[in-house]
């Protein structure tokens, strides 16, 4: 399952950065997670909690910060909304459109001590 190896990443960089940062337990994690990285929030969620489990994150809230899906349309020339990548533009229904947001997927910031 693609959200569980996400959430092993995840440990990963906790673990790398616990040495250097110099903290010994996660509280908690921010994601962000934009629209169109294809992510299962629900799989994610529950990946996490047993990922973590027995970890320096065992225990630890995970908070999702869901980015919306932006796309630059050329014949508005604006930012419009999309809900997937090939969507056509909601305004003029063209399909040159650039994805200019959502395919974030990273740790936004942690709470340690
Ligand atoms: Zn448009």
């Amino acid at each position: 399952m693609h959200e569980m190896s996400l959430c092993e990443g995840i440990l990963q960089v906790l673990e790398e950065n616990a040495t250097r940062q110099d903290y010994r337990r996660v509280k908690a994690v921010r994601l962000e997670i934009g629209a169109l990285a294809g992510v299962e929030l629900e799989a994610l969620r529950f990946g996490f909690d047993a990922v973590m489990r027995g970890s320096l994150a065992d225990g630890a809230r995970l908070e999702i910060i869901e980015v919306p899906a932006t796309a630059w349309c050329m014949q508005c020339a604006q930012t419009v909304l999309v809900r997937q990548r090939f969507d056509a533009c909601p305004q003029c229904n063209s399909h040159q459109l650039q994805v200019t947001g959502g395919e974030e997927l990273r740790i936004k910031d942690l709470e340690v001590e």
